[in-house]
């Protein structure tokens, strides 16, 4: 039986940026059995609390949007806990669901699984074809892991087990600390304060020629409803809008939202990344699904939910 809004559904990770974009699509569709648990209430890392909680719970689909995360800086100074981490929460919710008896699983990865120098956009056959991007490697390694234990268990065990790559993302939800987010937010943040305190200068990291490819969260959300519904096989599969703009341009359009007016400079001394980031979605475009929202338009309403989040 498919998924249904009758259907028992969990969200691993349903208060992030991704996980709580799921939950709110699937409220929007009237699925009525949502189940969703804090980290104080369920410890990912934690194998029998996993197991206990599915053994209570008995989810019959799951969507495991619960990882470890954060931007350039962050993943490069805890390449530790990014791959502990991600492993153990990955490894106790595919097992779990495994031994739960879960009928259908979406596991979500990132873009960082790729080879560095693959050629783009990047097309799911360029797994492991060649080295990874150094500043992620640690959380692509787990991510990596986490596909190859979703396809093994569909092998060995029949599980209907799937897994997809979003894209950058960006949306309500997301993580502004200045240390550890991803550009946009961090972009949203730098901007805004700027605006606010009359600041001259807003301050970028790397050179700003990288090039990136954005989809806003209630995209990814409505895509991994579609898949959990519409898809069923061992290759995992891509997520991405197909545009991309250069992390100059970003800072530029950030900016003109916002309504920062003073000047844009770049320090070099921190480090720039992958050079290009572009996803080929040519397989889920086929399958007949579509982003909807336009990267001005998303912008327009993460910044909305960010002056929220600060005044309430
Ligand atoms: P990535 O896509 O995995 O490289 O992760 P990020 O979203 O953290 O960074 C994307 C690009 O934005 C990199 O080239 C960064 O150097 C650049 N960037 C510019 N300013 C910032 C900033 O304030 N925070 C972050 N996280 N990245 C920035």
């Amino acid at each position: 039986m498919s998924m249904n809004e009758h259907s028992r559904v969990y969200v691993a990770g349903h208060r992030g940026l991704v996980g709580s974009a799921i939950w709110r699509e699937l409220q929007r569709r009237g699925f009525r059995n949502l189940i969703g648990r804090t980290r104080q209430e369920v410890d990912l890392l934690d194998a029998a609390a996993v197991s206990r909680f599915y053994a209570e719970t008995k989810p019959e689909f799951v969507f495991i949007a619960a990882a470890k995360v954060g931007g350039i800086l962050a993943n490069d100074q805890q390449p530790a806990s990014f791959l502990f981490e991600n492993l153990q929460i990955q490894n106790h919710l595919i097992h779990g669901a495994w031994q739960a008896g879960v009928r259908k699983l979406l596991f979500l990865g990132s873009s960082c699984i790729y080879p560095k120098l693959a050629p783009q956009p990047l097309r799911e056959e360029s797994l492991l074809s060649g080295p990874l991007e150094p500043t992620n490697e640690w959380y692509a390694v787990a991510k990596i892991a986490g596909i190859k234990l979703c396809q093994a268990y569909r092998r060995q065990y029949g599980c209907d087990f799937i897994s997809a790559m979003p894209t950058n993302m960006y949306g309500p939800n997301d993580n502004y600390d200045l240390q550890t987010s991803h550009v946009l937010p961090a972009f949203l943040r730098k901007f805004h304060e700027a605006k606010v305190s009359g600041a001259a200068r807003v301050v970028c990291w790397g050179s700003g020629t990288p090039l990136r490819e954005f989809l806003h969260a209630d995209d990814l959300g409505r895509a991994c409803v579609f898949l959990m519904q519409h898809y069923s096989e061992e290759q995992f599969i891509n997520v991405g809008s197909g545009r991309e703009v250069s992390i100059r341009e970003l800072a530029e359009l950030v900016g003109r939202i916002v309504g920062f007016t003073g000047e844009i400079v770049w320090d070099t001394t921190k480090p720039d990344g992958t050079p290009r980031k572009l996803m080929d979605s040519s397989r889920l475009f086929a399958l007949g699904w579509r982003p909807q929202i336009d990267l001005e338009m998303g912008i327009r309403s993460a910044y909305e939910d960010f002056l929220a989040k600060r005044v309430g």
